[in-house]
Formats: C-alpha cells, sequence, structure tokens
C-alpha cells in the first residue's frame, strides 16, 4: 500500500460522513479514482456499523465532535467579527464633525417670556444645547451650544432644513449663550439674554476666553488596559510550565487587545475626546464584540491542535 493509501484510510471515516473540507474531498475523491482498493474500503467505510465495531470507533466520535464544535465557533466568530465591522464602520461614519463659529450658524431669538429660539444653518444636522448655572458663582446661566454633522449625514441624510429647538430662560438670571467650536480654540460668547428686558443682546466677543477641552479619559483606559496587558503577559511568561494557567492568562489578556484596538477605531489616534460619553459606549460595545470573536478563535485554534494530535496518535497506531 502507498502512502497516500494511509492518509485516505484515516480520512475516508470521516469523508464518508461529508466532515472534511471541500480541499480534501477533492484530494480523497482524485485518489479514489485511480485506486480499486481504497474504493472498496470507502463502501465499507459507508455501511452502517456493527455495534461492536461502534465502540473501538470511540477516539473517532471524539475527533467527530470536536470537528463538529470547531466549524460552530468558526461561524459564531465570523459573525462577531462581521459585526464589530458594521459597528465599526457606524462609529466612524457617525462621528460628530463640529463646526467651527461662523456668522449665521446659529442665529438666537427671543420668542417669549420664557424661551429663546435657536435656528441653526442648513448644514448642521446635530447640535446640543446645555443650560447650567456658571460653576464659579457668576450671578448667571450659561446655556452652551454645539453644532455638528457626520460623514453619514453628509452622504446619506434627506435634505431636513434647519434645524431649531426652543431653551427655556432663567426668569431672574442673565442667559449667556455661548458656543462651542470643539477644536482647541475658544468659545464664542453669541449673546445674552436680559431677564429684565426680555430681550437678547448680541455680544460677538470672547467671553472670559473661555476654551472647552476634550476630555482625557480615554487615555488613562488605554494605559490601563495596556498595563493589564503587561501584568498578564509577565504571568505568561513566568506559568511556561503550567498549560492550564498560560490558557486563562491568554483567555482574560485578549479583552485588553479588544479594547485597545477598539479605542484606536472609535476615536483614532487622537484619544482626546470632545463626545466622550458616546465614544466610550461605542468602545466599549465594540470591544465586547472583538472579545468574544478573539475568546472563539483562541479555542478554535486548541481544537485545531487538539484534532490534528487525535489525528496523528489515530495514525500512528
Ligand atoms: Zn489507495
Amino acid at each position: 500500500m502507498r502512502n497516500e493509501c494511509n492518509i485516505i484510510r484515516d480520512i475516508l471515516p470521516l469523508y464518508a460522513e461529508n466532515m472534511v473540507s471541500p480541499d480534501t474531498a477533492d484530494f480523497v475523491e482524485e485518489h479514489l479514482k485511480g485506486c480499486a482498493s481504497c474504493r472498496k474500503e470507502y463502501e465499507r467505510a459507508k455501511e452502517p456499523r456493527p455495534a461492536k465495531e461502534v465502540s473501538d470507533a470511540a477516539p473517532l466520535l471524539h475527533l467527530r465532535r470536536k470537528l463538529k464544535a470547531k466549524r460552530i465557533q468558526t461561524v459564531i466568530l465570523t459573525a462577531l467579527f462581521v459585526t464589530a465591522l458594521f459597528v465599526s464602520a457606524f462609529a466612524v461614519l457617525d462621528a460628530p464633525i463640529y463646526f467651527p463659529y461662523s456668522e449665521g450658524l446659529v442665529t438666537l431669538k427671543s420668542v417669549n417670556d420664557t424661551e429663546v429660539l435657536l435656528t441653526f444653518d442648513e448644514k448642521v444636522t446635530d447640535f446640543s444645547c446645555t443650560v447650567y448655572e456658571d460653576p464659579y458663582g457668576g450671578d448667571f446661566y450659561y446655556c452652551d451650544i454645539e453644532a455638528w454633522t457626520s460623514l453619514w449625514d453628509e452622504w446619506f441624510a434627506k435634505e431636513q432644513g434647519s434645524l431649531s429647538a426652543a431653551v427655556a430662560v432663567n426668569q431672574i438670571k442673565p442667559v449667556i449663550a455661548m458656543y462651542i467650536p470643539n477644536d482647541g480654540t475658544e468659545d464664542v460668547c453669541i449673546a445674552r439674554y436680559e431677564p429684565e428686558t426680555r430681550e437678547l443682546v448680541e455680544e460677538n466677543m470672547n467671553y472670559e476666553n473661555r476654551v472647552t477641552l476634550p476630555r482625557l479619559s480615554l487615555h488613562i483606559y488605554f494605559l490601563l488596559a495596556a498595563a493589564a496587558l503587561a501584568v498578564i503577559s509577565v504571568i505568561w511568561i513566568l506559568a511556561r510550565k503550567k498549560a492550564g494557567l498560560r490558557v486563562w492568562a491568554e483567555r482574560i489578556g485578549l479583552y485588553p487587545i479588544a479594547y485597545m484596538i477598539s479605542q484606536c477605531i472609535v476615536s483614532g489616534i487622537r484619544w482626546a475626546s470632545y463626545s466622550l460619553p458616546r465614544d466610550f459606549a461605542l468602545i466599549v460595545f465594540i470591544s465586547i464584540l472583538l472579545y468574544g470573536g478573539l475568546l472563539l478563535a483562541h479555542n478554535v485554534l486548541r481544537l485545531k491542535k487538539e484534532i490534528r494530535e487525535i489525528s496523528s496518535r489515530h495514525v500512528a497506531g
């Protein structure tokens, strides 16, 4: 019997159950065409086995179960990675692109005793407006206005006209409307609402030279992830002789890796964020998807190794 026949005989039981890859199936078929004795063996493998022989097939059953697990896990991990890819694409397309302040970007109008109407330029597809008391004890309120668009809105959004919003104003204290450009330049004071006269005074000047800085927490989270990975790597190196501990270190270490990849996807290499809650939620969501995928990939690699070992033992025996 030729060497190739030995290989074919090992694969035949799996081939008979349609449990081999298309490439392997091609290889077996090609061989069966030209080899009568293997063909005979194949006919026998296809027949239902008597009970006694089934017990001999225990290692084979074991192998079959592992192959099935490997196949299912491969499908799930692919689905997880594809989902992570879609969420990442969304994160990039939906990322806010803030507008610098310009004339007419937002206009304010006092509509009645209790409200000021904000109207934005048509290019603005989203905005936020936060009213709060001066944190340094000043006798007035701030109204911080941000305006942005996104690649998604630029490419796909329908003409929606100008956005507008009514903002409730305090009856007693003045309200200072600030535009936040979110690009490291100074915030712009657009107008000041005087409750006594119920008038908006245009005040196109920088108010107290205020600059809104990006939130830097992402730097800290990234460093924490890197530190965790470093600690786990040390454990992995020290656990050279403890295979079980090593596997667990690998499983845990995959999360910081998934986190760091997700952060790079969502906030690029500039981790300073003007939209921290949004960015952080997306980073965590994508990192969980990636982590699931990586864990399964890790498991599939181990299964592959075990399957190889079982097969070679089978051949040796
Ligand atoms: Zn043969």
